[in-house]
């Protein structure tokens, strides 16, 4: 995807603090952070989102998880808590259209899931 924000990003067009790459996603810190933690895992390959995951590419999916799950760690926020969230389209408030998951934490977050 030429103009995508995050193949860019993948491409390495635009700079970011990367945190980690694995196989298939990489991981950087939100331009704009929501929390003193806020961290983007994205696959390399450009997904609109989650709907475009097709079901054998799941594996990507665990791989975002399991990505998230590593950097809770590393950024000392596992045994406090943190929050992953998937936007997915319109009205689940996705403005990036390339499938990510945020890590958020290092804050009490909300108690509303729907903000
Ligand atoms: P969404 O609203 O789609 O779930 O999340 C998109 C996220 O991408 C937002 O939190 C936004 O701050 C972040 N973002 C948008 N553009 C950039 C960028 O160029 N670099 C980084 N690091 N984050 C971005
Ligand atoms: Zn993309």
């Amino acid at each position: 995807m030429e103009n995508c924000i995050f193949c860019r990003i993948v491409r390495g067009e635009i700079p970011t603090t990367k945190l980690y790459e694995g196989e298939g996603v990489i991981a950087f810190r939100d331009i704009n952070p929501q929390a003193p933690v806020h961290i983007l895992v994205i696959p390399k390959q450009h997904f609109l989102s989650l709907n475009e995951v097709p079901l054998e590419q799941m594996n990507l999916v665990q791989e975002l998880f399991s990505t998230a799950k590593l950097l809770a760690a590393k950024e000392n926020i596992q045994d406090r808590g943190y929050r992953l969230v998937m936007n997915t389209r319109r009205e689940g408030g996705q403005s990036v259209d390339h499938v990510h998951l945020h890590l958020l934490g290092g804050r009490q977050l909300g108690p509303s899931l729907v903000g």
